[in-house]
């Protein structure tokens, strides 16, 4: 336990605590890490070792029940090869004992190994109906209210609860499976964030078959909007099938969810050749591939295209995965993938339509977390302003940098192409994908025509979770993924 303190409790990826979540893999990276002084290599190492996000299999299939069996598969492949794969396989508690002078609690496992929780932790978030407002399971104890350095009075283990008696003589009773779940080791945290976020990507290139499922049955049944959701995330784009050709469908769906996201260009917005067009994307001409909305700071996460009528000739779409492109960047050009990561970019959007709007943003055309992660993708060469907010010296570079991105994108192993036919709803990530169209030819008597929407996906996440939750049962979760 000494030597976990040591490693720094605080220090993020370095917390590798009970010998539980340490496996051989971990251990050897802890090895590198404490060999190396400096830490944000140690993160480097760390990442390469499986982190989520990282490209972990590839997907090839036609129907959405294939490809969400072959998804199921490549995570259980995935999460084998994880370093820190948890291995609960029991929440049965062996003993617990305080460190007094650490201030935490120890809870060793019937099945080995141990978490360590810190009192202050334990104190704020005690789950009696004082300190919890059990109706919105929300947090009623005031920050102000929590003594940041408590000792504890009395730790106990009875009635398969873990009980602490704090030195007010408040009493605060803990279960050790929400215990086992909130464990501070690196490997338990990142299962349960991977669990909550679902941050693994199948990246792939122009050999995907988009997987596809019938627009009806994700309606109707919830193991198939599951399916639907977990494969769009995953997979960044799923066509349903059979969608009635009529307005309104892209509403119905996204009610399935929650609600859709409105924006300047209305609640749901018709995607057609448009005399004094207010945007690129209503003439028949070619849109180059781009994401939706970079002209806002928080561009719509997910959006959905309904093909209601569809040119003879042309008007077939691309998509790209902007993020494996991304990653792809970073290894053969560093430089451009920094630049492209760093510098923000000017967008601009102008005119009329649910009502008028001057929208400006600024954005890094790849948009990574606080872990290097690549978690957006902004970039719509209609809506790039001429104003670039940059010193004299880095326009050049950024031109290079942009232009060696968009290269890559282009090549043909990296394009899937089709063709949506009336009836075909296709659903994307739009902070992933870059989606493009070809041209087309406008007859008069057959108007292309799609319907399209946005929305967030906070809400499409939150829908997920709770499918996720009515499909699978509560005790799932509970479980590494
Ligand atoms: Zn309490």
């Amino acid at each position: 336990m000494k030597h976990f303190i040591r490693a720094g409790f605080c220090s993020g990826d370095a917390g590798f605590g009970s010998r539980m979540w340490t496996t051989t893999l971990a251990q050897c990276t802890l090895q590198t890490m404490l060999k190396r002084s400096n830490s944000v290599l140690a993160c480097h190492t760390l990442r390469a070792g499986g982190r989520p996000g990282w490209p972990v299999a590839r997907s090839s299939s036609t129907s959405l029940r294939t490809n969400w069996m072959q998804l199921r598969e490549h995570g259980t492949q995935a999460t084998a090869r994880l370093p820190f794969t948890p291995l609960w396989t029991s929440t049965a508690v062996k003993q617990v004992r305080s460190l007094e002078q650490e201030r935490l609690l120890e809870v060793e496992w019937e099945d080995a190994g141990q978490s360590l929780y810190p009192y202050t932790w334990l104190r704020d978030n005690c789950q009696c109906p004082v300190c919890t407002l059990q109706s919105a399971q929300a947090r009623s104890l005031q920050l102000s209210q929590l003594d940041i350095h408590t000792g504890v009075d009395q730790i106990q283990f009875t009635d398969n609860k873990v009980s602490i008696v704090w030195p007010d003589q408040h009493t605060s009773e803990f279960d050790p499976e929400w215990l086992k779940k909130r464990c501070f080791s690196s490997a338990a945290r990142q299962a349960l964030q991977e669990e909550l976020f679902l941050n693994e990507r199948v990246y792939w290139g122009s050999e995907l078959q988009i997987p596809t499922a019938s627009f009806e049955e994700v309606l109707r049944d919830d193991k198939a909007a599951l399916a639907w959701l977990l494969a769009l995330r995953r997979t960044g784009i799923v066509c349903l099938k059979g969608a009635p050709v009529e307005q309104g469908q892209v509403t119905r769906l996204s009610q399935r969810i929650g609600y859709l996201r409105l924006t300047f260009y209305g609640h749901t917005w018709q995607v057609q050749d448009k005399p004094q067009a207010n945007n690129v994307a209503y003439t028949s001409g070619k849109l180059s591939l781009h994401t939706d909305y970079p002209a806002l700071h928080y561009p719509p996460g997910v959006q959905f295209l309904h093909c209601l009528s569809q040119a003879n000739e042309g008007g077939d779409s691309e998509v790209v995965d902007g993020f494996h492109m991304a990653e792809r960047l970073r290894r053969e050009d560093p430089e451009a993938f920094r630049t492209l990561t760093s510098l923000r970019v000017d967008f601009t959007d102008t005119g009329a339509d649910y009502c008028d709007f001057m929208v400006q943003s600024k954005n890094h055309i790849i948009d990574v977390d606080s872990d290097g992660q690549v978690v957006r993708i902004n970039y719509n060469n209609a809506t790039r302003d001429s104003v670039l907010d940059l010193p004299l010296h880095q326009v050049q570079p950024f031109y290079c940098s942009l232009h060696a991105y968009v290269q890559l994108m282009m090549r043909p192993e990296n394009i899937v192409t089709y063709k949506m036919e009336p009836g075909d709803l296709v659903t994307f990530d739009n902070w992933r994908l870059l989606h493009g169209r070809k041209s087309y030819l406008s007859h008069p008597d057959q108007v292309r025509h799609l319907e399209g929407a946005y929305l967030d996906w906070d809400e499409v996440m939150s829908r997920l979770r709770i499918l996720r939750k009515s499909v699978h049962g509560e005790s799932k979760n509970q479980q590494a993924p």
